[in-house]
């Protein structure tokens, strides 16, 4: 059985960013390229983010049934994760990320409870609206919105397995991949080696329990 890691953090936390090194550090493991209604970006190409659809087509995949999960993510666009990206990551024998928001988190929770939520924070708001000013992408309009969708998803963070706070890229990086590995070491029920339960103890201290304390100034930031 594949496991299935959710990724969700508020836009401009350097998820994308993260995933990217993740893939570069852990093998086995295969990206679910969600299909959207929104317009491509910058140098997103078709097939490699995302499938680029018309609304047309995505309410045709709806109807077929084709999606594991989907949302309209900013009250706009449709974002879904497709089932056939599951189905061919376990013919593969690989585990599958998913990259989604919060709605689609808690559909993927409710049809596979084993899968692994993992909450991204940016260090505060402040730091959250430069990262969306700098990346370029966005109008100010569309990045205001997104600071303010921000608040609202942050609020959602009590509902993952995993918090990570995106401060150093480095470090965030180390700490999503012992997630990922310690997650694999511990449904493999073997004996572990002295390394392999250093990995697990790095992950432990990312889990939701431990982490109020690290979330509470960051939600604060959000509030002023
Ligand atoms: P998301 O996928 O969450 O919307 P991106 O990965 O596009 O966010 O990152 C937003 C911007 O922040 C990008 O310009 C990226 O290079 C930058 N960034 C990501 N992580 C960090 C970090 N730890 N420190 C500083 N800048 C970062
Ligand atoms: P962006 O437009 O910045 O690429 O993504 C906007 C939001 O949509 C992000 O929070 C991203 O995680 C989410 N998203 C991307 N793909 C999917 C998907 O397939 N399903 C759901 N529910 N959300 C998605």
């Amino acid at each position: 059985m594949s496991i299935v890691y959710i990724v969700s953090a508020p836009s401009g936390s350097g998820k994308s960013t993260l995933v990217n090194e993740l893939f570069k550090v852990v093998k086995g493991l295969d990206f679910s390229i969600s299909y959207t209604t929104r317009h491509s970006r910058g140098s997103e190409q078709n097939a490699k983010e995302y499938f680029f659809v018309t609304k047309k087509e995505f309410e045709a995949m709806i109807a077929a049934d084709e999606f594991l999960e989907y949302a309209k993510v900013f009250e706009k666009d449709y974002y879904g994760t497709s089932k056939r990206f599951l189905r061919e990551a376990e013919v593969r024998g690989n585990d599958l990320l998913l990259d989604i928001d919060v709605q689609g988190a808690a559909q993927i929770k409710k049809k596979i409870p084993d899968a692994v939520s993992i909450f991204i924070l940016p260090p505060g708001r402040e730091v959250l609206g430069w990262r969306l000013r700098n990346r370029g992408l966005d109008s100010e309009e569309v990045i205001l919105r997104r600071l303010d969708t921000a608040r609202r998803e942050i609020e959602n963070y009590s509902k993952y397995d995993y918090i990570l706070v995106n401060e150093r890229l480095e470090q965030s990086t180390d700490e999503l991949k012992a997630v990922v590995l310690a997650e694999r070491l511990l449904r493999s029920r073997k004996k572990l080696t002295v390394e392999e339960s250093q990995i697990v103890e790095k992950a432990r201290a990312c889990r939701l329990d431990e982490a109020r304390e690290r979330v509470r100034p960051i939600l604060e930031s959000f509030d002023s």
